[in-house]
């Protein structure tokens, strides 16, 4: 058999469209990208990444390489991103050659980095935490002051993701550890009011660039040290006005930012029922796996439709409540370590579930899969989903819910 490389061997017409990263967000845009037939050009961190492994036009190499980009963009019809890392001149230039990258550098440095997303925000009276950039620790603690005081949460502007790089305060030697923890990171840091919110909701939209939106409903999600846990989509007990609004906020600043492809706008929801945004995010987002099963097109399938500007799918719910559950890697038993051990279980037990299962070796703590419920009943859909994902984990029984 004579060699050939995987990209010859793609016997269809049609866009091909470039991904960059190769973690689990762009093997879910693989397998949206299978059923639209079109072929994923995959830059990965390595041979065995997540994505890597169901792709098979894949380049191993470096994305903060220009020329390991361009040879990966050449030939693609628009280029997209797994992760928001990926510096934002090498993101010009490639769109001065001809990529069209979606999102583009001009949106995506507000995901980037909070500091730029914050004053941006602000700019255009969306609301937010109150915040300031600071330099030092005496500076938080004056910043504190001219709140209401310590506790507040201090947080690396670039860099940071899943609760690494925040930091809650509540002393002044609080301040100068976190400091001391950012400081080796080398980026500024953002102090902001701690917000007593009553929960966090997220907020998804996709926008194609000819400028189309669709807006997912607003979900509410649960996060455990900084982490993604569970998400129900919709937002229980939701007041209908500020569902609308928190949406409105959402397709407000994907057409301001110009971003293209799914936003993810984390909201605080505060006890006194206001909306404040903590963070943007440019890509398919945790918030959003539940649309795989629970909406009528998922954030992965709106996501490619979007940067290939195509017509958007609905958004819409596709049963009453869906509950989404990660899978975090356990500490406890064989099946943290073996995943598929726990399938004749929980896949007996809840004929109804969706498992996805991201490729990814197990580590405590590390997002590895994701379990999906849906149903008439909220309460009876969340216990299968928090059912199946603790078997997962290996530590059934050890938790109360
Ligand atoms: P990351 O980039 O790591 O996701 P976030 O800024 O989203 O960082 O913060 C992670 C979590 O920390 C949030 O989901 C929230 O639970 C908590 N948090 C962040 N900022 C604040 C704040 N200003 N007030 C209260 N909690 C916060």
């Amino acid at each position: 058999m004579s060699a050939s490389t995987p990209s010859s061997r793609t016997p269809v017409g049609g866009p091909h469209l470039a991904v960059i990263g190769g973690g689990q967000l762009a093997r879910m845009m693989a397998q949206a990208a299978v059923a639209l037939g079109v072929p994923v050009r995959l830059l990965a961190e390595g041979p065995q990444v997540s994505a890597a492994q169901v792709v098979p036009d894949t380049t191993v190499g470096d994305y903060r390489d220009l020329e390991t980009l361009r040879t990966v963009a050449a030939g693609c019809a628009a280029v997209t991103f797994d992760h928001e890392h990926v510096p934002t001149g090498h993101l010009h230039a490639l769109a001065a050659e001809g990529h069209p990258c979606r999102p583009g550098p001009e949106a995506l440095v507000h995901a980037q980095d909070k500091g730029v997303m914050r004053a941006r925000l602000d700019e255009l009276g969306v609301p937010s935490p109150r915040h300031r950039l600071v330099e030092n620790a005496e500076e938080a603690v004056r910043f504190a002051e001219s709140i209401d005081g310590l506790p507040i949460v201090l947080k690396t502007t670039r860099g940071g993701y899943d609760g690494k790089g925040v930091w809650v305060v509540a002393s002044a030697g609080d301040c100068a550890d976190a400091f001391a923890a950012a400081g080796s990171t080398g980026v500024e840091v953002l102090a902001e009011e701690r917000v007593d919110f009553r929960r966090e909701l997220s907020a998804l939209v996709a926008r194609s660039p000819s400028g189309h939106l669709a807006a997912y409903p607003v979900v509410e999600s649960v996060q455990r040290d900084g982490i993604c846990w569970e998400v129900t989509a919709p937002a229980p007990d939701l007041d209908a006005d500020l569902a609308v609004e928190a949406q409105r906020i959402a397709m407000r600043v994907a057409a301001e930012l110009d971003v293209t492809g799914i936003l993810a706008v984390e909201m605080f929801e505060t006890r006194e029922g206001r909306v404040l945004v903590n963070e943007l995010a440019m890509r398919p987002h945790n918030t959003g796996h539940w649309s795989m099963d629970g909406a009528v097109t998922s954030q992965f399938e709106n996501h490619l439709r979007a940067v290939l500007d195509l017509p958007l799918g609905s958004p819409a719910c596709r049963e009453p409540w869906t509950v989404m559950v990660n899978i975090l890697g356990g500490e406890h038993g064989e099946l943290s370590e073996d995943l598929y051990a726990g399938y004749p279980h929980v896949l007996a037990r809840d004929p109804r579930l969706r498992v996805h299962l991201y490729g990814k070796e197990v580590k405590p703590g590390r997002k590895v899969g994701h379990v999906t419920a849906y149903g008439d009943d909220l309460e009876e859909v969340r216990e299968r989903a928090r059912h199946a994902a603790a078997w997962f984990r290996g530590d059934l029984g050890m938790e109360s819910e």
